[in-house]
């Protein structure tokens, strides 16, 4: 049945609605008079309920001449534990004409790879494209950098006039509508502002933490913001952070941005970034194996636009080296850029890893026991003290249970001498080091 529904939806449905709605959706149980069907995000849930319940009885009746009732269930409400991570991707077959040169041509929905972090995101920014202006308004999309808040932005604008060609579609970021702003009170063309801002059917607005502080701005914002509220216009905002957080945003901001949808963007899981860097690879012609891709995807877990850029290293140091892209390829073209984004090792972190290395307790380094199996760890814990942080003799004396600096000094000066013999040692202690 599932299969003769999909053909169904197939049929009436765009394929960019197809692939966020019906294919993120599966059929749990059906019997003659209920069919159960699982959806990823409350968001779906809904969209369902609202626009697709009614398709499903009526193709339901056509095909078996029987009324059924759908219910909807979320992952979340399901409760299960078997959450087999699905990544939907959507085929790049959707050509959209962008009239606004303000919008990235790169930044559609075809180019998006959805994953857990941003599947309600992503759809809210469906929606909102299909259906401005009438239920997720404005649409406000908060997280940390690089997660793709400017990209959905840009996708809403690609497709909303992909289907509406003949309307005014504008993208600012908070600070150009700023500086706009303000060049109109100088230049006294605040009418053509207005106008400006005021007569367009989507308004596109990025960053607007940075409205925090500009008084002025805020106060032509909100009226902004009522103008095309009031006609109905959609209006879709984002910041690193919720509304309420941005500091010395007004209050009426605060909660006219609430009466729309608010959603969040989180840091995308391992399967995501590696979906991501595929879908890279494969729209610039790299031949890259999937071990690496992993490897990289593993290596770079704080954001996007950093996933994008050790890929462009990777290819960089092939071409300039004349090498395959492989593996250890990776590792030694990334070597740099995880070590800088490697937090800072603290003596606290190099007595852990030291103790865990010589499978010794803490309270073994930083005692006074003088057997061998103790000591020398605990020498080597004081070097590279030393070596990795800034800590003073003194400073690491303290830390290693009050000890005098000179037992320090001495720490460090004997395995300094012990490692350009004791290769065994030297071995160990550069494990030690990687670890860290
Ligand atoms: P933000 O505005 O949240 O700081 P961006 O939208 O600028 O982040 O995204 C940073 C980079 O990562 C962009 O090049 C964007 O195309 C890419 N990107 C972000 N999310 C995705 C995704 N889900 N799929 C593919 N590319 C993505
Ligand atoms: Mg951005």
């Amino acid at each position: 049945i599932w299969i003769y529904l999909k053909d169904k939806f197939k049929e009436d449905l765009s394929k960019v609605s197809f692939d966020t709605w019906i294919d993120s959706a599966q059929v749990l149980t059906v019997s003659n008079q209920m069919i159960m069907i699982q959806v990823p995000t409350t968001l779906h849930k809904e969209y369902w309920e609202n626009h697709l319940a009614t398709r499903i009885v009526e193709y339901i009746y056509e095909y078996a001449g029987q009324e059924i009732t759908p219910r909807f269930i979320t992952k979340d409400e399901q409760e299960q534990q078997d959450q087999e991570e699905e990544i939907i991707e959507i085929p790049n077959n959707i050509q959209t004409i962008s009239r606004s040169s303000e919008l990235n041509s790169k930044y559609t929905f075809d180019t998006f790879v959805i994953g857990k972090g941003n599947q309600m995101a992503h759809a809210a920014a469906l929606v909102v494209s299909e259906e401005p202006g009438t239920i997720y308004n404005p649409l406000f999309f908060y997280g940390g950098v690089g997660l793709g808040k400017t990209h959905l932005m840009h996708a809403i604008g690609h497709q909303y006039l992909s289907i509406n060609p003949d309307k005014n579609v504008k993208y600012v970021s908070s600070e150009t509508f700023a500086n706009d702003f303000i060049m109109s009170i100088q230049n006294r063309t605040q009418e053509e502002f207005r106008k400006k801002y005021r007569t367009v059917d989507l308004l596109l607005v990025d960053d607007i933490q940075f409205f925090a502080d500009k008084e002025g701005t805020q106060e032509e914002f909100f009226h902004t913001f009522n103008a095309l509220y009031d006609d109905r216009k959609q209006i879709v905002l984002t910041s690193d952070r919720l509304p309420n957080e941005i500091p010395k945003l007004q209050e009426r901001l605060v909660s006219r941005f609430a009466w729309g949808l608010s959603v969040d963007i989180t840091p995308p899981d391992l399967e995501t970034r590696i979906a991501i860097l595929r879908k890279k690879a494969d729209a610039e012609r790299l031949e890259i194996p999937n071990d690496t891709l992993s490897y990289i995807a593993g290596q770079i877990d704080s954001n996007i636009r950093e996933l994008e850029g050790a890929l462009v290293r990777v290819q960089a140091f092939a071409t300039m080296q004349n090498r395959e892209i492989s593996t250890s390829l990776a590792a030694d073209a990334l070597k740099s850029m995880i070590k800088g984004s490697d937090k800072e090792v603290t003596i606290e972190k190099i007595q852990k890893d030291v103790a865990r290395y010589y499978n010794i307790t803490i309270e073994d380094l930083k005692g006074r026991r003088r057997v061998k199996a103790i000591v020398t760890p605990r020498q080597i814990a004081m070097y590279l003290a030393r070596e990795l942080t800034d800590a003073s003799f003194p400073k690491i004396g303290s830390e290693f249970g009050g000890k005098d600096h000179t037992t320090v000094l001495h720490a460090h000066e004997k395995i300094t001498n012990a490692i350009k013999e004791d290769t065994k040692m030297k071995r160990e202690i550069e494990e030690i080091k990687d670890r860290l």
